[in-house]
């Protein structure tokens, strides 16, 4: 049946050729316009609806279109790719899939030169309230199916095309349903109609608030990590990623704006300028107005243009304006009405712009891509060559950092060989020194098809070709993860596969007097707040001690059978499952009585407070620290958090949380706020306040935090500064995030488990410092080494300056943040300085 149906396609489509006569059985095949219930752009498409218009194509076009369903998302949305391409390729995709990851070195075997085939993913609305992207997707995923154009015809004899419907399916609906319940029946294009002011958090972030847009290196979210294993297994030539922007904003595409990352090739600056003249064109044709080389830079390795690029691609962003101010129709700046029927054509326009393309430069796609991994596999760009983590790491952090690494298909080894006097970067003090490699150590080399990324992820600095960027500039993996590791110069091939350390089974003899815990890593503190849901009485050690032949750091946990004697013998077992669940090791020891140090029964041994955790919420509060609040919670802790309106922060309501968290944003208390807050830590409450946050409490009487005060701005000698120096001046005094090495005070509790040296993210230019009542537990010294871009007149400035700083008020007490140390929820001892708030002693 399908051969004959095929029979029947091709004779017809010659014929089509040449008479331009549309075939019956491919126009029946119905546009989006006549499947859903609304004309495409005149309405907002729900995310059900345009999965049934994907799955209705699907059925009707089986030889030129294939849906593939690749995840889930938090909300229970289903995330597809739609892929499609001629018939013949249809039939033979599994084989072009395979040859082309074969010119990446991911799959073995030689590949196949004569029929070179682009691959061209278009990824839509990862901003879940830009959805002209996803809106247009159906009509150009109508055409692609179809294949009634001639040209559209002849570009998928030779491309693949690869639709990602919605990259934020949850986002993408909440924005929807929004819209389609805000707005009149009539168009109202005043832009201060309802329907043009989305509340907050809206539906640009993903449910748990996360800009997916930030996610692609980091895979903290679950729609990136799925998205990702499909990503892997096509590693595109070509990927548009689908945006809108502000609404009198001009269509933005590529080439790209300066700064360009330094890994960035000769070859993909030219395939954009390529891409970006055939844009043009159309939109000449059209009389369409754009820009290109402005404004959207290619250098934080975690947008959807960016990761791309390091993984080979052309990645690019596609910029229309739009997005909530601009609803079903608005009114811009020049007089004129912008349609979402306007912004759904110009998408469509670039897109299909960019498959004639790389169908036209098919030969030239393939070849410069299968040089791009041979050149970098072979003979890598940067100073370093291999990177090496010790084995002497914290088990469970290694584990997580290769669970990354995999979700990249970044290779990595055992070294399996000691080598002495390796040149190499230390990450831990910032020195270039002569270090010995043991046969345990983690290596990862650049000598791999993955080169590129990971040089991108774990060079110290990353270089850049211009310092005028809004993002993060800094970000290397083993800073993040807080890593004794080496960057080294030299090609270091690991030896041996490295298998992840699996804790052994616990064996004791005879009946424990206490269980200790050493305190390492997150998996370490997961485990402690699983046990105290379960009512497990938890103490730590404020002092190192030794007992048994064994040496314990302070910090380390203590469960004893005398604190939890009503658990009988079910702790035993509550224990041994909940630590192997955990992969944690459980140390049994046999006496209370310390060989050195003070004894388990000492008062030096404070209870782990089982905290009852609130965190606020206003449309005030930065979305993104909401959101890492709540992620973080549930999903990385898995501990109970509340969510609490600010103006629901009532003095009854304080009293049924031990701990309040005040995330970032731009809110204030009230004095009433204020005033029932403080007289509620002085009762014992906990307050942790991050960036933002800890603003509301500057200057406030009874709180101890001070902005360190500035310095007189560089005189001028009277020379008026042109006007267009001003964008550049203003980030002499600014960073717009930057790594910077801090030093901890490693007998505060606040620093168990981190080391003496903590590198925060910082990512507010804020030089904050502690008045004489509070503590600076992490701050940053006179010589404080930083890496990434730190304006020349910012950078004195945040010298004694603190990261993180505790006030003890009656019997409770303030921790201030003044880093987010979730930000993005990818640094991983962030995490471990938060929690560590959460589970501090009294
Ligand atoms: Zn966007």
């Amino acid at each position: 049946m399908a051969f004959a149906f095929r029979r029947f396609y091709l004779l017809t489509a010659l014929f089509l050729v040449s008479v331009q006569v549309p075939l019956a059985g491919q126009t029946a095949i119905q546009s989006p316009g006549q499947f859903l219930p609304h004309a495409l752009g005149e309405k907002f498409t729900p995310h059900h609806l345009l999965v049934d218009y994907y799955r209705y194509l699907a059925s009707a076009a089986p030889h030129t279109m294939r849906l593939q369903r690749y995840g889930t998302t938090p909300e229970d949305r289903p995330l597809y790719i739609a892929v499609f391409s001629s018939p013949l390729n249809m039939e033979r995709l599994e084989e072009i899939r395979l040859n082309h990851l074969r010119m990446t070195g991911l799959e073995s075997g030689t590949p196949d030169l004569s029929k070179p085939t682009a691959i061209v993913w278009i990824s839509m609305s990862v901003h879940g309230n830009e959805p002209s992207g996803a809106e247009a997707g159906m009509e150009l995923s109508w055409q692609l199916a179809t294949q009634t154009d001639p040209s559209i015809r002849q570009w998928l004899a030779n491309t693949v095309v690869i639709i990602d419907l919605v990259l934020n399916p949850d986002g993408f609906d909440h924005y929807a349903h929004w819209n389609r319940m805000a707005s009149n029946r009539l168009l109202t294009p005043a832009p201060e109609a309802r329907e043009h002011r989305e509340p907050w958090p809206g539906g640009r972030l993903n449910h748990y608030c996360f800009d997916l847009n930030r996610d692609w290196a980091w895979a903290t979210q679950t729609e990136t990590r799925q998205r990702l294993a499909v990503f892997q297994q096509w590693m595109p030539h070509v990927h548009p990623d689908v945006h809108e922007q502000g609404i009198n904003e001009p269509y933005y595409f590529a080439p790209a704006a300066e700064p360009l990352h330094d890994y960035i090739t000769p070859w993909q600056r030219e395939f954009q300028v390529k891409i970006g003249k055939n844009n043009a064109q159309k939109f000449d044709q059209k009389g369409w107005l754009y820009f290109t080389k402005e404004v959207f830079d290619l250098f934080y390795p975690s947008y959807g243009d960016t990761y791309p690029m390091f993984n080979g691609s052309i990645g690019m962003t596609y910029e229309q304006a739009g997005g909530p101010p601009a609803g079903r129709a608005v009114i811009i700046d020049s007089g004129d009405t912008l349609t979402l029927k306007d912004r759904i054509a110009h998408h469509y326009a670039t897109c299909l712009a960019t498959i004639e393309i790389s169908s036209q430069h098919a030969g030239n796609l393939v070849e410069n891509f299968r040089k791009y991994f041979q050149q970098t596999a072979g003979k890598p760009q940067g100073a370093y060559k291999s990177y090496v983590i010790k084995a002497q790491n914290a088990p469970n952090k290694l584990a997580r950092l290769c669970q990354l690494l995999d979700r990249h298909r970044i290779q990595y080894g055992r070294a399996g060989t000691n080598l002495s006097d390796i040149t190499a970067f230390d990450y831990q003090d910032g020195k270039e020194k002569k270090v010995s490699l043991a046969a345990d150590d983690l290596v990862i080399s650049a000598f791999q098809p993955k080169s590129v990324l990971t040089q991108v992820l774990f060079d110290p600095i990353a270089h850049m070709s211009d310092s005028l960027t809004y993002d993060i500039t800094a970000w290397a993996l083993p800073f993040a993860y807080g890593l004794d590791a080496f960057a080294a110069r030299q090609r270091i091939d690991p030896a041996q596969p490295y298998l992840p350390h699996k804790v052994p089974e616990m064996a004791i003899a005879a009946t424990p007097y206490a269980w200790c815990i050493r305190r390492q890593s997150l998996s370490d503190l997961i485990l402690i707040g699983q046990l105290l849901q379960k009512d497990v009485k938890v103490r730590y050690a404020t002092y190192p001690f030794e007992t048994e032949g064994q040496k314990f750091e302070a910090g380390t946990f203590v469960i004893s059978r005398a604190d939890n004697r009503l658990m009988g013998d079910a702790l035993h077992s509550l224990l041994r499952e909940t630590a192997a669940k955990n992969n944690v090791s459980l140390l049994p020891v046999l006496s209370g009585l310390m060989d050195k140090g003070r004894d388990f029964g000492s008062e030096s041994l404070p209870l782990v407070p089982p905290a009852r955790v609130a965190f606020i919420y206003d449309n005030q509060v930065d979305p993104h620290s909401y959101g890492q609040i709540w992620y973080f919670f549930e999903q990385e802790l898995q501990y109970p958090v509340t969510p609490v309106a600010l103006d629901g922060l009532d003095r009854a309501h304080l009293y049924d949380y031990s701990t309040l968290i005040l995330p970032d944003g731009h809110f204030a208390l009230s004095d009433q706020q204020t005033k029932y807050i403080q007289e509620w830590v002085r009762n014992g409450g906990r307050l942790i306040a991050i960036e933002g946050g800890a603003h509301c409490l500057l200057d406030k009487e009874g709180f101890d935090l001070k902005r360190k005060e500035e310095p007189k701005k560089d005189e001028v000698g009277g020379i008026i500064r042109p006007h267009s120096s001003r964008e550049r001046d203003n980030l002499s005094d600014n960073l717009p995030g930057a790594i910077v090495q801090a030093k901890a005070d490693v007998t505060h509790p606040l620093t168990y488990g981190l080391g003496e040296r903590y590198h925060s993210l910082k990512t507010a230019a804020d030089a904050l410092e502690m008045g004489g009542k509070g503590t600076p537990v992490i701050y940053l010294d006179d010589d404080y080494a930083s890496y990434g871009f730190i304006g020349y007149r910012l950078k004195p400035r945040l010298r004694k300056t603190v990261v993180a700083g505790l006030q003890s008020i009656g019997d409770g007490e303030v921790i201030y943040f003044a880093d987010n140390p979730l930000f993005r929820c990818f640094w991983e001892q962030g995490k471990v300085l938060f929690t560590n708030a959460l589970f501090m002693g009294e």
